[in-house]
Order: C-alpha cells, then sequence, then structure tokens
C-alpha cells in the first residue's frame, strides 16, 4: 500500500537516472545541452495561467465557510444529492433555517449504495483519490469518516478489447504502470501512447481551456490507434463519461482532467493527507448518510421525500413560493435548486437569471445503467475488468466497466457493471452476461459535458452566481469532472452567495 512517507524505490531510481541524463547532455552537447535541459525543465514547471491545470487548483483551496449571517433567513434546498446535503450543512451553519425536498423516497442522489444487513455496497459511485479531492476529504475528516483504500496496487485488473487483454495495475503511479504496459504493448502502440500523453499534458497544463475535442487534438490517425481505442477508452473515457461517439464533442480538457488529477498525478492537491488518503478509496455512501443524520437532528432542519417540486414563484411581497406535485407549498427567502441541469431548467426558467437558464440549456443528459450482480464468468479472481465491445445491433464500439465494489475483496459477493446509453445496456445484458444474476438495476442520469459547456467555468459560474439574488443553482457539472467533491465545492460557493459573500 502507497505511504506518502516511504520512498519509492523506483522513484528514485528514475530521479537519479533523470539526473545523470540532464549531466551527459550538458557534457556531450555543451551550450545546446544546456538549452534543451533548461527547456525541459521550463515545460515541466510551466503551467498556462488559465490551464486547466491551474483551475483545478483554485478548485482545490480551502473555502471559509460562514458561521453567521444567516440567521432568520429561509431557504429552500431542491435536490438531496451530494450538492443539496451539503448545501444545506453549510447554509444550516451560517444560521439559516433549511426545507430540503427530494423527490425521491431517499436523499442521495445518483449515489444510492444497494443496502444489505445494514451493510453499504457501493453501486452508482465508488472511487474517490481524497488527496486529490480536498473538499470530499476535509468533510469525510469532520465527521470522523476513514477513508478505506483499494487495493490496487497489488491487484492487476484488465483492459479487455476484443481479442486482446492488457493486464496491469492501476494506481501504481507512473512507474509501476509503464513497468506493466512496456510488456503487454507493441511498440509503435507504445510511441502512439506517449503522443496522445504529451499532447492531453500540453492541452491540460501548457494551453488556455479551448473548445478543443479529443478528436482535434488528436487527429484522425491518433483517435482511431488501438492504444486509444483499446486503451485510453476504456481507462479514462470511462471516467470522463466520453462514449465512442463523445470524442468529436467532448473537450480534450476533460479527459485530461482525468489523466493528470487522478491516473498519473501531476500535482498533489490536497498537502495534508496521510496514509490512506493519498490512494484511491472506496466511496460507499458514508458520507451522504453522515450529512444526512446531522442535518435531521438539527431544529433548523426540516427535509420532505417524495416531494417533486414542479414550479417556484416570486411573490409580491418579495419572497419565493415553492410549489410540489400535490399542492404542497413552501415559502422562503431563497431557494437553492441542486439538481442536474435538465431538471432545474423547468422549475428555474421563469425565476432566474436568463445568464443562468441559457447556461443550463448547454447540458444534455447521458442515460447511465448500473447493473448490479453476481456473474463472475469474466472478472473472475480480478478487481476491475474495463472492456470494449461492439454493439451486435449499431455495430458501434462502447466501453464496460465491471468492478468489485470493495476492490480488496477478491470474495466479493456483488459486482457493479457500468454501461452507457440503453441500446449498449441492452447488448451488454443480452450478450455478455447472465441476466438471471442481476440483483438490482440503477438508471442513474449524467449531465454531459461538451465543447459549450465547460470552458473556463470557474468564471462563467462566478459571474452568474453574482447576478443571482435569490434563486441560485448548484450541481456537481459546474467544476471538474462532476465527481462527489465537485458537488460539494459549488454547494460551498452557492451557499457563500447566498449569504451575501463572494465565492
Ligand atoms: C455510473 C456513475 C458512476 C459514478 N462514479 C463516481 C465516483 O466513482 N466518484 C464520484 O465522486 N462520483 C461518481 N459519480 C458522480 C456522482 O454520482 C455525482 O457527482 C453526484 O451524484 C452528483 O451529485 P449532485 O447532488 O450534484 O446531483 P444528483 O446526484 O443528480 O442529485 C440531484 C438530486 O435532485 C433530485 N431532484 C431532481 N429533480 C428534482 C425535483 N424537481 N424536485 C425534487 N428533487 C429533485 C434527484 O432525485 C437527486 O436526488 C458517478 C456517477 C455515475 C452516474
Amino acid at each position: 500500500m502507497a505511504n506518502s512517507t516511504s520512498i519509492n524505490p523506483f522513484r528514485l531510481a528514475l530521479t537519479i537516472g533523470i539526473f545523470a541524463l540532464i549531466l551527459f547532455l550538458i557534457f556531450k552537447f555543451g551550450i545546446i545541452g544546456l538549452l534543451v535541459v533548461l527547456f525541459s525543465l521550463f515545460l515541466i514547471r510551466y503551467e498556462h495561467p488559465k490551464s486547466t491545470s491551474r483551475i483545478m487548483a483554485e478548485d482545490a483551496l480551502p473555502i471559509d465557510m460562514p458561521r453567521t449571517g444567516g440567521e432568520g433567513k429561509s431557504v429552500v434546498v431542491v435536490g438531496g444529492g451530494i450538492s443539496g446535503l451539503s448545501a444545506a450543512k453549510y447554509l444550516i451553519q451560517a444560521g439559516c433555517d433549511v426545507t430540503l425536498l427530494e423527490r425521491r423516497e431517499i436523499v442521495g442522489g445518483n449515489n444510492d449504495p444497494y443496502l444489505e444487513n445494514g451493510e453499504h455496497h457501493a453501486t452508482t459511485v465508488i472511487i474517490t483519490l481524497p488527496a486529490q479531492q480536498p473538499h470530499y476529504l476535509h468533510l469525510c475528516r469532520e465527521y470522523g469518516i476513514e477513508q478505506t483504500p483499494h487495493e490496487f496496487e497489488d491487484l492487476k485488473g484488465s483492459i479487455v478489447f476484443e481479442d486482446r487483454e492488457l493486464n496491469t495495475k492501476m494506481g501504481s503511479g507512473m512507474g509501476g504502470f509503464l513497468k506493466f504496459i512496456y510488456r503487454e504493448a507493441t511498440l509503435k502502440e507504445l510511441i502512439d501512447g506517449f503522443i496522445i500523453y504529451w499532447k492531453f499534458y500540453r492541452q491540460y497544463r501548457l494551453r488556455p481551456e479551448s473548445a478543443k475535442s479529443v478528436a482535434d487534438v488528436l487527429g484522425k490517425r491518433l483517435v482511431n490507434s488501438t492504444v486509444f481505442t483499446h486503451f485510453y477508452m476504456p481507462w479514462v473515457g470511462i471516467n470522463t463519461w466520453c462514449r465512442f461517439e463523445d470524442v468529436e464533442r467532448q473537450p480534450a480538457h476533460v479527459f485530461a482532467s482525468f489523466i493528470f488529477e487522478y491516473a498519473l498525478t501531476v500535482t498533489i492537491r490536497d498537502k495534508t493527507h496521510k496514509y490512506k488518503e493519498d490512494y484511491w478509496c472506496v466511496l460507499d455512501g458514508r458520507l451522504i448518510h453522515k450529512l444526512r443524520d446531522r442535518l435531521l437532528a438539527n431544529e433548523r432542519y426540516d427535509q420532505h421525500l417524495n416531494t417533486n417540486v414542479t414550479e417556484i414563484t416570486r411573490n409580491t411581497d418579495g419572497g419565493l413560493t415553492i410549489q410540489a406535485e400535490g399542492g404542497k407549498h413552501w415559502e422562503c427567502d431563497a431557494v437553492v435548486v441542486a439538481t442536474q441541469p435538465v431538471q432545474a431548467l423547468p422549475i428555474l426558467r421563469e425565476v432566474a437569471p436568463k445568464r443562468l437558464t441559457e447556461e443550463l440549456d448547454k447540458w444534455k443528459q447521458m442515460d447511465c445503467y448500473v447493473l448490479f450482480h453476481t456473474d463472475f464468468s469474466d472478472i473472475g479472481n480480478r478487481p476491475w475488468l474495463h472492456q470494449t465491445h461492439k454493439n451486435k445491433t449499431t455495430g458501434k464500439y462502447y466501453i464496460t466497466n465491471t468492478i468489485k465494489p470493495r476492490m480488496g475483496d477478491l470474495n466479493a459477493k456483488y459486482l457493479i457493471t457500468f454501461v452507457y446509453n440503453t441500446e449498449n445496456y441492452l447488448d451488454f445484458r443480452e450478450h455478455h452476461m447472465d441476466e438471471s444474476t442481476i440483483v438490482k438495476l440503477y438508471e442513474p442520469k449524467l449531465p454531459i459535458f461538451n465543447l459549450e459547456n465547460s470552458i473556463d467555468r470557474n468564471t462563467v459560474w462566478r459571474e452568474i452566481d453574482a447576478e443571482c439574488t435569490d434563486v441560485f443553482w448548484t450541481q456537481a457539472c459546474r467544476s471538474g469532472l462532476q465527481y462527489h467533491n465537485n458537488g460539494i465545492v459549488s454547494a460551498k460557493r452557492v451557499v457563500r452567495r447566498v449569504l451575501g459573500h463572494d465565492w
């Protein structure tokens, strides 16, 4: 298991090797060698001020959450996912009276753990890298939730594409990773893989965020290269919500974010991380439950489940009325809608600033299917299996990710498989698994990144929040890769605005 204080012999050898190479270049080629070294060092250190990397650094900064200022203010929060629950927490902390309305029978949103005999089994959500997700990490610490690492480093999983199977240990760092792939890939794939890596790096760190898609940045040859289709797509695409049909509309910087923030981390975001917090950890619903329980214990908190909000109107006296199905309604001073853009638009269109609804209009939704099952025939003893299949009806490729909820647990009782799009879900069920093993099917939705909605989001959302006075919106897709951490950081920023502060 990775320990932040231990010396990694591979890294040490790499550092010595690089140092020796620098000396060799300088002695052998004199001034030219020195210039090459200086340029390389500049490239390693350089970060464009409007790059994704810089934006991620800003997202990781601590946010000072007010402890006063909300006294006497009533706020309705619509949606009980991680965004709505964390917004409610910080509003209560500042003294507001909060009513949370959730249309389902439980809170948690896309995080919907399967409960059996009081035990949580992760379903739609499975991983965190707490050292890269400081807002998530600090909330867990505040609630005494210990991180449970997956034992990636010691367990080889597989990427399977048609007739090829690439076995590697994810999460074992760049060195460990290269050690495994160089044995399995051809020389051409290694070179293509490195060029792709470099192109994404340039897009992520050396250039400002721009409307360049994955296909624009890689070009036709690399997008169709086996290393991209066999490896980058099942490894990265599955985590950035990029289907094969999205390569021309998913911004390259979104795709690159997963590589350099999570898979082969360039900069550790939370320097306070401890052992276990710098590792891939299980995300199993404990944080959601803790937030819910703490909120329910507060007398200034009121929660209504099975409550589908249908309309928000502004009253003549200046307050707001929140209308739900069945005729129930609530009066309040401000509302924070914490639902996905497509869900928020119908209720916000009449009362929110135009700039906000125009931005929400840019987000379409994707259908995800999460099969919770016991078909171990493909995965066997491995902790995870990323696969690329060809849909027998459409003839197009699609990716699946099968994973053990507690990956260290090789004797796991259940498996999760993610599939995107209905036609692929049907194909997977029919041709790649034993349907009788399905315990439960989850159908989470996800806002989809495109070239219009994901560029310089902090500037966009800071400006929009500044225009909002009593009707606010937040959701995980406002920052990063729309993981839990992004739900929390975005909620914090919006709560500050509700209380009259800048971000
Ligand atoms: C397959 C899959 C895998 C994922 N894996 C990870 C992972 O490993 N790690 C990670 O951090 N994240 C992961 N995510 C992302 C994570 O699920 C989201 O970041 C998170 O759920 C977003 O939370 P949210 O509160 O912003 O939105 P949501 O979870 O969408 O919550 C919105 C809530 O609003 C409610 N709502 C909507 N409309 C109304 C209405 N009109 N009235 C009342 N209530 C309403 C909904 O029922 C829902 O509860 C994954 C997502 C999917 C789909």
